[in-house]
């Protein structure tokens, strides 16, 4: 029974994932079926099937492909109902917010909706003034791969739906072009893969791989700063699948001139074929979001109620559809109908004690970081540039941005108003010396533990 190969992978995974993050994510799930390539992972909530989807599914097709070369598609199914708040996942103690998600499990024909993580579909996401050229120019991208705009470069900030978009570019080219060859993934995976390969001395499969493919669906392109390997790789990916009018779709959360440390030859071919912005969204659109969110979840909201979220959560996406999301199972376990009175209260508290814990556990990283390398909190958050004080405020940002899930201008305000590109620049260095640099590897790993004890 390949359902077997189960522990395996949960050790594989805790090598690789800070063990707060690994004991509240990834220890309470389970492989529960193979069919024809198809894996299912069953969680406990939604909580634990965002996170996994968002952090790890690449990961565990990677570790189950490794056992098995005919998988074809990796999905979670929630098998157990949140029924006491002891079930909600503990990671808030540590800080973290689970990143909010209201995918509907899929049911009809998973492999589908699934391979390659393409989970999100250009039907459920709502257009409006904010990101009508990247809807539009997504879609004409999705009708006819490798003839419109090649590349299409969506950026906007986070939680603006991005990643969202590219996805449903995807699914929609699978179910369309069903020969298509398509790759979805992240700049990091891309990154973590090729430096894995040159480990390997397999370079030549790794180039085939992301060579050989119609579509490729790369996210979040700013991570190549700085790392100039990488950049190489992908410039000559880049040419020769544009060269033979393959598609390529990238996101970023700016513009490609404004990507710090890119090659010029990257900044110019990324503006080559369209590059489109996605704003934030406005009340009226908030409202429509909102509406569509409470639909997938099958959860009749008030109109005052949607107003109500929709004038007090305005910063992204993602957020609006975690307060609503919140709302929605804080009521459910108060067994409770949702006025506006028991919103605005519900809501209030969920605010407070988000930003109370983010407060306590961003307080504490630096803090840590601080007495372990010896430097004071003050010089952290000053503006001393010297090489004992900028290690530290790197690790910093590092911890904020991987382990506490911060953006980059949070964590720009939190360490005393610094620029984020900045702190992009900060992260992304520890980030690549964690890859070659043990003593670095070392720190991270004994801070994670001193922050999780
Ligand atoms: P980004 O990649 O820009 O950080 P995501 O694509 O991950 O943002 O979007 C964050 C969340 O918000 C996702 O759950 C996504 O489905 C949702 N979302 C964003 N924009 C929209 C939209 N216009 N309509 C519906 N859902 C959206
Ligand atoms: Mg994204």
């Amino acid at each position: 029974m390949k359902t077997g190969i189960w522990p395996d992978i949960l050790a594989a995974l805790e090598q690789k994932t800070s063990k707060p993050n690994f004991v509240t994510w990834l220890k309470p799930t389970q492989l529960l079926e193979e069919k024809n390539g198809l894996f299912v992972i069953g969680v406990p909530n939604h909580y634990t099937k965002n996170w996994l989807e968002q952090h790890a599914l690449n990961d565990i097709t990677q570790l189950l492909t490794q056992h098995y070369p005919e998988v074809r598609a990796v999905s979670c199914v929630i098998t157990e109902p949140i029924t006491s708040l002891e079930d909600l996942p503990l990671l808030q103690s540590f800080g973290t917010q689970p990143e909010e998600s209201t995918e509907p499990v899929a049911t009809e024909s998973p492999e589908d909706d699934l391979a390659f993580g393409l989970q999100h579909r250009f039907e459920n996401f709502v257009v409006g003034n904010n990101n009508r050229l990247a809807f539009a120019a997504a879609q004409v991208v999705a009708e006819k791969p490798g003839e419109a705009y090649n590349p299409l470069f969506l950026y906007g900030g986070v939680g603006l739906g991005k990643t969202h978009l590219m996805q449903a570019i995807g699914s929609a080219i699978r179910l369309n072009h069903p020969k298509k060859k398509i790759i979805y993934t992240s700049c990091e995976t891309f990154t973590s893969e090729f430096i894995e390969a040159l480990r390997l001395k397999e370079v030549s499969s790794f180039k085939k791989k992301y060579r050989n493919v119609d579509v490729l669906l790369i996210d979040d392109i700013q991570f190549l700063s700085n790392k100039e390997g990488t950049q190489e790789e992908f410039f000559h990916t880049f040419n020769i699948l544009h060269q033979a009018k393959r598609q390529i779709v990238m996101t970023a959360d700016r513009l490609p001139r404004e990507i710090a440390n890119l090659e010029e030859r990257l900044t110019s071919r990324f503006g080559w074929g369209m590059v489109a912005d996605i704003q934030s969204p406005n009340y009226e659109t908030r409202v429509a979001i909102l509406q569509a969110k409470a639909a997938e979840q099958g959860v009749a909201i008030r109109p005052e109620v949607m107003e109500f979220i929709a004038n007090t959560t305005t910063s992204n996406v993602r957020e609006l559809e975690g307060s609503l999301t919140r709302l929605i199972s804080t009521a459910q376990l108060d067994a409770v109908e949702i006025t506006l009175e028991y919103a605005a209260r519900a809501l209030k508290e969920i605010i407070r004690s988000s930003k109370e814990k983010s407060s306590v556990s961003s307080k504490k990283v630096i803090q840590t970081v601080a007495q372990y390398l010896g430097v004071e909190v003050m010089d952290i958050l000053g503006s001393k540039r010297t090489k004992e004080i900028v290690y530290p405020r790197q690790l910093v940002m590092y911890l904020l941005r991987n382990e506490l899930g911060y953006s980059f201008p949070q964590i720009g305000d939190l360490l005393g108003g610094k620029d984020h590109t900045t702190v992009m620049h900060g992260e992304g260095k520890i980030a690549a010396l964690k890859k070659t640099d043990d003593r670095v590897e070392q720190d991270l790993t004994t801070l994670q533990t001193l922050l999780s004890s």
